[in-house]
């Protein structure tokens, strides 16, 4: 049935769907420049700006006019940036997975998609984000072509930037839909152009045959970003106080091994929603570009405002929370994986693996089989990758600790992302399956907290 909605069929649009559509699409860019605006112009109170407006102290005009501009050396250096990552995804093949052992990369194949194509992909994000960090590094110690704070320097400035990229993506992804789709039969229209430009058309689009849009923008420029961003604070950080604080140095290990998970399993997140379900177009295109980098990395951002230095129980709590945290996520991955990779035949929790045999039709009406996992992390609850996930993501703001609310935007915005993911995916698996998939539920009552929800 899913196979039969994704493969160019024309889906009507609820009214309820639209708004969020329509507001997501007003709303977000605000949302993101609030933000930075607010650790800019008001130290990170994210209340401060809304009384001054509400109290006649300040007005948006003077807002505006106090926010630094867009400047051409903002997208001097913007530009160099999504060039030379560009040039790393296309013009250096990966050889990591030559020397480093159980690393794969280089060409791997890609899910099949609704109209049965299986695409390759060439995996060397580990490799683009080795190179780009090397060479971080080596400026800031030795060659000092420019200062290690350049993007918190220039922050404001190169949001435009990323704005411009984003929006531009988007609409190039959206005409191209039209005129000239990589493949047509995986195509989604709907009767509405609000929801096409925002959730997507094309379900893979690339330019040639190896430039895949979906999986440069999700891992590059944003997620090899994320870690320099965050070096970058804490340069600043350096720059100002004359020393980092345990807090910038928990965030910045906390969410390098988040971006380094990403990378060392960029095969498997071909497998993921993002790639087998989602199709390319505002939400992922704009947001890879400016939600993630500005949004992600809200609390390094907050520390170089606020240095705050924890006490040492404070310190361990939130190290232990993010270990913890990512030892499930990272787990329950990869018991999934294990479990679908080799069909049922492996050991999770020193144990065969029990599961739910299962079966879907796709779109030519042809009966495939599947297993639903019930044992291991998979039988505590449904998506304890998610839990995890949420666990580390509130590490991250638990190491700024309780000064203000905004560092802890990024655990609420998750906890949302996630949710929804989690019923969005519930719900399409209940009409791929049908039946196995209640008796699935019925094994594992809860999604995300035993006893819970
Ligand atoms: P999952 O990896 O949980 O994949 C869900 C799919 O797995 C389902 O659609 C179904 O697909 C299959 N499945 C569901 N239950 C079972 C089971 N019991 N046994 C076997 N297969 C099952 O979800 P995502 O792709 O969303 O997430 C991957 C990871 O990425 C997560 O850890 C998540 O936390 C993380 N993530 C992080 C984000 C961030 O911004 N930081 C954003 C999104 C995700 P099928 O049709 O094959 O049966």
């Amino acid at each position: 049935q899913i196979m039969r909605e994704s493969s160019q069929i024309i889906l009507e649009v609820d009214w309820f769907s639209l708004m969020g559509v329509i507001t997501l699409l007003c709303f977000a860019p605000f949302i993101v420049f609030y933000f930075v605006m607010a650790c800019d112009q008001y130290q990170c109170s994210i209340s401060q700006p809304m009384l001054e407006l509400y109290s006649g102290e300040t007005t948006l005009l003077s807002i505006w006019a106090r926010s630094p501009s867009f400047t051409w050396s903002a997208a001097k250096i913007y530009a160099i940036w999504v060039a030379f990552q560009v040039f790393l995804y296309m013009c250096v093949p990966d050889v990591t997975h030559k020397f480093i052992p159980g690393y794969v990369g280089g060409v791997q194949d890609g899910a099949r998609t609704p109209a049965g194509l299986i695409n390759k992909y060439e995996i060397n994000g580990l490799q683009s984000w080795l190179i780009t960090h090397a060479l971080w590094v080596a400026n800031a110690h030795y060659f000092h072509w420019f200062s290690p704070t350049i993007i918190f320097d220039n922050w404001i400035p190169l949001m435009w930037c990323t704005n411009i990229l984003g929006y531009a993506v988007s609409t190039f992804a959206f005409i191209k839909a039209y005129l000239f789709p990589t493949n047509s039969e995986d195509c989604k229209f709907t009767g509405n152009v609000f929801y096409n430009y925002m959730m997507g058309i094309e379900f893979n689009p690339r330019i040639g045959k190896w430039f895949d849009f979906k999986l440069f923008f999700n891992g590059r420029p944003g997620i090899v970003a994320w870690t320099l961003i965050n070096l970058s604070y804490m340069a600043k950080q350096q720059e100002l106080y004359g020393h980092v604080t345990n807090s910038m140095i928990l965030v910045n290990i906390l969410q390098a091994m988040y971006v380094l998970d990403f990378f060392w399993n960029e095969a498997w997140y071909l497998k993921t929603i993002d790639i087998c379900h989602d199709h390319f177009g505002w939400y992922l295109g704009w947001g890879d570009c400016v939600w993630l980098p500005y949004l992600y990395t809200l609390q390094g951002l907050y520390l170089v405002y606020h240095p705050v230095q924890l006490s040492t129980a404070h310190a361990l709590a939130v190290l232990l929370l993010g270990l913890i945290g990512y030892y499930i996520f990272r787990s329950t991955n990869h018991q999934k994986d294990l479990f679908r990779r080799t069909e049922g035949s492996c050991s999770i929790w020193g144990r065969k693996p029990t599961y739910i045999e299962c079966s879907y039709s796709s779109a030519d009406g042809e009966i495939h089989r599947s297993k639903l996992l019930t044992s291991g992390f998979w039988g505590v609850a449904r998506h304890l990758n998610y839990t995890g996930d949420l666990m580390g993501s509130l590490s991250y703001c638990a190491a700024c600790g309780f000064g203000h609310l905004l560092p802890y935007f990024y655990i609420v915005y998750m906890t949302i992302l996630l949710v929804h993911r989690c019923v969005r995916d519930e719900h399409r698996c209940s009409s791929k399956y049908g039946k196995d998939w209640k008796r699935y539920t019925n094994a594992v009552p809860y999604r995300l907290i035993p006893a819970v929800f």
